[in-house]
């Protein structure tokens, strides 16, 4: 492991930031005045203090919101394409600054820090488009004896709520389609990691964006500040990232004012190798699956089933691919590894792999938390792992890889399906018909048919069963964000 980066050293190195609240276009500290502290996960070291607003503060979010929408709606859909074209930009420029923050606050390398400020920009460059092409429709009655005129609106001020992992494209995701739509909103980033977000505030606010349409609201008080908007009669819709135990509870809020919501929830990813597959790139790709972002990813490979007959070398190679990977803090030259989120993490990760080894797992590399200072847990191969260890159920969250072995590809699709979650499946084979019949079978919302990674701004993310409801990005994207009005006209 590296280590060699002093905590003095650290905070000297954050790029400039807003600390404050964002509301109506103006910086503002909490009415109470109160902060709270965000951290480097890599090193523990304060990098500064930020506003931390109260239910108070939220409702003059919302108030903001609601007061920019009707102009906001009015706007013509070239305007609000071009500011988030400009903000696109903006975010490219300003890549090595974004990217040096991103990894700060939440410890990836800054390679992949880098990648994400890419995936986060190119949300904004889609919706871009898509905002000058909202249609509707018209049709002649089947009676003949009216005009069915159809026209999509914009559903008004919306609540969004990011989580930390990926602290840019989680709310450029939500910001680029509720702007392409005409949407004002408040947005609340994830306590661990806002500096992003303020960041991306004040891109919007130099692109153009006007007053009161996005506004930033960081908190500790997440659910305080939340449930009293959740319940606000002028809030149109929730979109939602984060957990599936916290999804739960905001649809059951939500329900009580029939709000509309987007729910990007939890993963629990299978990845399929069978033993046609071009055994190389099943290990390329599950390089990737698990150790994008540490492996604190939704889309993060959870579980490795793989054929019988090639188990054995797929493991020998995924080991010898995970060995002495450099483990520290993400902004130290050619780390790989960064440290996970917090000590909570660190301890649910080793409470998982504990768990499979006292199953009968049999541990190929690693398996235990990094001693001293940061969160940082060892790259772990666990083999023969046993059908009721406890991370073939749960969300792992770190670079911990299971293999279980089938026999059948009934076998490996019933493996697969044996979920309540349902965000991503990958498959790995070389044979058409069974990608086919295999990607139809999987209960996911996406599949990576030959690779590891599906995130693209251009494609509809999201899950079925308890990982979620409704799709971000890709053409569909746009249509969380817009409601469709009928009007019939009479044809005397
Ligand atoms: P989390 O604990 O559910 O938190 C997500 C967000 O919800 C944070 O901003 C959090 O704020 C806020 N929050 C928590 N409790 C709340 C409440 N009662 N009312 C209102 N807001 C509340 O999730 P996380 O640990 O940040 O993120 C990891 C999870 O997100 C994983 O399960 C991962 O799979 C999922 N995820 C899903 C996708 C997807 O697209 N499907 C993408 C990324 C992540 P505070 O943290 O400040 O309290």
């Amino acid at each position: 492991m590296s280590g060699t980066t002093d905590a003095a050293d650290v905070v000297a190195r954050v790029p400039p930031v807003r600390k404050e609240l964002f509301i109506a276009g103006k910086w503002r500290p909490a009415d109470s005045g109160a902060t709270f502290d965000v951290t480097d996960p890599a090193t523990g070291a304060t990098l500064c203090a930020i506003a931390d607003a109260s239910p108070d503060d939220g409702r003059a979010a919302l108030d903001a919101a609601v007061a920019a929408q009707a102009g906001w709606a009015a706007t013509p859909p070239r305007d609000r394409s071009e500011i988030l074209r400009r903000a696109y930009e903006l975010l490219t420029e300003r890549t090595d600054d974004l990217a040096l923050l991103m990894t700060l606050e939440m410890g990836k390398p800054i390679a992949e820090s880098r990648g994400e400020i890419a995936y986060a920009a190119d949300f904004f460059r889609w919706f871009a488009e898509e905002a000058v092409r909202i249609d509707g429709g018209y049709a002649v009655a089947p009676n003949g004896r009216s005009r069915l005129l159809v026209m999509r609106q914009p559903v008004g001020p919306c609540l969004l709520i990011t989580p930390w992992n990926f602290p840019m494209a989680m709310g450029t995701r939500k910001i680029g389609p509720a702007i392409a739509a005409g949407c004002t909103m408040v947005i609340k980033p994830a306590a661990q990691t806002p500096l992003s977000m303020l960041a991306l505030a004040e891109i919007l606010t130099e692109a153009g964006l006007p007053d009161g349409v996005l506004n930033v609201i960081t908190t500790t008080h997440s659910g305080a500040v939340m449930a009293p908007l959740i319940a606000d009669p002028r809030a149109r819709k929730l979109s939602f990232t984060g957990s599936t135990e916290v999804g739960r509870k905001l649809i059951a809020q939500a329900a009580e004012s029939v709000l509309r919501v987007s729910m990007e929830l939890g993963g629990n990813a299978p990845f399929l190798v069978f033993a046609d597959a071009d055994l190389d790139a099943a290990v390329d790709g599950a390089m990737q699956a698990k150790l994008r972002n540490i492996g604190e990813a939704c889309t993060a490979a959870n579980r490795f089933h793989v054929q019988r007959e090639i188990a054995d070398e797929f493991a020998r190679r995924l080991v010898a691919r995970m060995t002495d990977l450099r483990i520290g803090p993400g902004y130290e030259d050619g780390v790989q590894i960064g440290p996970l989120i917090d000590d909570d993490a660190v301890t649910k990760v080793t409470r998982l792999v504990d768990d499979a080894k006292a199953r009968g797992a049999k541990l190929l590399l690693g398996g235990a938390a990094v001693e001293g200072t940061g969160h940082f847990f060892r790259p772990t191969v666990l083999a023969d792992v046993p059908a009721d260890a406890e991370l073939r159920r749960e969300e792992i969250f770190g670079p911990v890889a299971p293999i279980f072995v089938f026999d059948t590809e009934d076998e490996a699709v019933a493996a697969a399906n044996d979920t309540e979650y349902g965000l991503v499946s990958y498959v790995f084979t070389r044979d058409v018909n069974r990608a086919l019949r295999v990607a139809e079978r999987l209960e996911s919302g996406m599949v990576g048919l030959n690779q590891g990674i599906v995130s693209n701004a251009a494609a509809p993310f999201g899950g079925v069963k308890q990982s979620g409801v409704g799709r971000e990005g890709g053409r569909v994207g746009i249509d969380e964000y817009l409601e469709v009005k009928y009007v019939s006209i009479a044809v005397p």
